[in-house]
């Protein structure tokens, strides 16, 4: 998508649902309310009866939700999507409305993590297998695909940023008849859409870029109106994750500027990852935008990636020394962060096995948030010559 006014034009889209805002107000109103009352019993029947639809209970319907599930959409090209509490519950719910014991999964390696961590515990509880793959060899993927039910992507993996080819990815899902899905966080919708390039089914932890501001935690799925239905109505009443009204707010006013965000992001991290890549003291830097060209679907490049700093720099110096890049998981807001890696494989969640995540315990993941390229550099460059001092 261009940026520019078919962007705002997306943005600012009116709802159906939003029959509140009588004020008018170019801000939609947070409903913050858990249920609606019915005006007469006829009204009542009618809507339980499915001739009426209208918000009866936030765990089903809330206008805040629902205009900010509408935007998201349309700035993906789905027909129909659904909020959630978080990016895992997002995961989780979508994952478990099509999948069955005795069902495999194919995923590529090096994962986020606590999707990862979900395979290996709950979904091998519901006996569901997972083979995890390298996205880039697609005769692999093909052969695993033999047989499964769902082929889960991230283009790039989190951490070491790997990217594929994801249209061909979708397309083998397709010959197999395994439902694709992708985790989009990275990118957004500004750098990569994936419904186009023929993926199922899109999710993404909104707490990352389309939030923007590090207030909230949220997630958020779209797809065709027949695959959102299935979620709609087969698992997310039960397991019970939506979406609260104020996120759905905040992620509104996010959205609105989620592009302007994303080109900044990039710009800056592209500048400071090439000047990483020149020094002496960094062996290897995982950024997406250094290759010759980007992937086929990735129009940019987001401010996270990582790199891996030579023997003898004190990575712990380094970090303490930082003052703009905050030591912090999570990404995607304001703020410049920073995560050791060596600090990451010392966690002791269940199963850990963070070697999967293809990490090198040399390598330090950097969020470049907007405080601005050569602020953030010098920054840099004061905890590189600190964590070189004798
Ligand atoms: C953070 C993150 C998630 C999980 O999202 P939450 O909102 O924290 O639950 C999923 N995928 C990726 C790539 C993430 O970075």
């Amino acid at each position: 998508m261009t940026i520019g006014s078919d962007w705002f034009e997306h943005a600012s889209l009116s709802v159906a649902h939003d029959e509140t805002n009588a004020f008018e107000a170019v801000v939609p109103p947070i409903v913050q309310t858990s249920l609606f009352t019915f005006e007469t019993y006829d009204e009542m029947v009618a809507t339980y009866r499915g001739e009426r639809n209208r918000p009866v209970y936030s765990r089903g319907l809330n206008p805040t939700v629902r205009h900010f599930e509408e935007m998201l959409a349309k700035l993906e090209g789905g027909e129909d999507a659904l909020g959630f509490g978080s990016g895992m519950a997002a995961i989780s719910t979508t994952v478990l409305t099509f999948v069955e014991p005795g069902d495999r999964i194919v995923a590529v390696r090096n994962l986020y993590p606590d999707a990862y961590r979900l395979f290996g515990t709950l979904m091998k509880r519901m006996k569901v297998e997972v083979t995890y793959v390298d996205g880039k060899d697609l005769e692999a993927v093909d052969h695993a695909l033999s047989g499964a039910r769902l082929l889960y992507l991230e283009s790039p993996t989190s951490w070491i940023m790997e990217t594929h080819d994801v249209a061909a990815l979708a397309a083998l899902g397709l010959k197999h008849g395994a439902l694709s899905v992708i985790d989009n966080s990275w990118a957004s919708p500004v750098f990569q859409r994936p419904l186009e390039l023929g993926v199922d089914i899109v999710l993404h932890s909104a707490s990352k870029y389309l939030g923007g501001h590090s207030d909230v935690v949220a997630g958020v799925v779209t797809g065709s109106k027949t695959l959102i239905d299935r979620i709609r109505t087969e698992t997310l009443p039960y397991l019970g994750g939506k979406m609260s009204p104020f996120d759905a707010w905040l992620l509104i006013r996010g959205l609105r500027t989620l592009p302007i965000r994303m080109k900044a992001h990039e710009a800056s991290a592209i500048e400071i990852a090439r000047r990483l890549k020149s020094l002496d003291i960094v062996e290897e830097v995982n950024h997406p935008g250094l290759a010759n060209q980007l992937p086929p679907g990735l129009t940019g490049t987001s401010g996270l990636f990582s790199f891996v700093l030579r023997q003898g720099v004190d990575i712990r110096r380094f970090c303490d020394r930082l003052q703009l890049f905050k030591l912090g998981v999570s990404w995607g807001g304001h703020e410049s962060l920073v995560v050791p890696g060596e600090v990451v494989l010392q966690q002791k969640a269940q199963p850990n096995s963070a070697h999967a995540f293809g990490m090198n315990p040399r390598s330090v993941r950097l969020h470049v948030g907007l405080e601005g390229t050569e602020a953030l550099w010098r920054d840099l460059e004061g905890a590189f010559s600190a964590a070189q001092e004798t």
